[in-house]
């Protein structure tokens, strides 16, 4: 499992589900529906913007969650979750999740290390870019890219 927000699917999300891709023999992408989070797009459409972007990857499945990720983990029998980290400033956070995950189902996390070209990269610094106008362009796939601009437009 690749979970997240991806509030949008950024391309440091998608080279990290890639190359999980040609780990695993399935992924499937969890988008989190968490509520108290403020958010640009709806669940909806960033779960169509990911089926798009990953269109080329056969292996590849997406679908939502809400509440505790490792109940949907057991619900669907997966057993490892994969996450990118891009800097130190990530680990602290990502190692204290990832031992609560296992202590409570065993679900053991993998951890990814981010392409340096991606690794400043973030979806909430891309939307920040893009309201003010800024070229986006290499760092979105194109399904995000139009919806995004559309966005901002309105
Ligand atoms: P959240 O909103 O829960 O902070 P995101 O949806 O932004 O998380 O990201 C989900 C996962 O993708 C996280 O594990 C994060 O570390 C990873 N990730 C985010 N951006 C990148 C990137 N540029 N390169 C590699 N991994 C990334």
């Amino acid at each position: 499992m690749c979970p997240g927000s991806f509030d949008p699917i950024t391309n440091g999300h998608l080279d990290v589900i890639e190359r999980a891709s040609s780990l695993f023999d399935e992924i499937v992408v969890v988008v989190g529906i968490n509520q108290s989070k403020n958010r640009l797009f709806e669940p909806d459409e960033r779960v169509e913007m990911i089926r798009e972007a990953t269109s080329y990857l056969p292996n590849v499945s997406v679908d939502t969650f809400k509440g505790l990720l490792v109940d949907f983990c057991v619900a669907h029998d997966i057993k490892a979750i994969v996450k990118g980290l891009r800097a130190v400033s990530d680990f602290d956070y990502e190692l204290q999740m990832g031992q609560m995950n296992h202590s409570l189902a065993k679900v053991d996390t993998l951890f990814m290390p981010a392409d340096p070209h991606y690794s400043f990269l973030s979806s909430s610094l891309v939307k920040e870019v893009a309201t003010y106008g800024g070229d986006v362009s290499k760092l979105v796939p194109e399904a995000v890219l139009r919806r995004l601009k559309e966005r901002v437009r309105s």
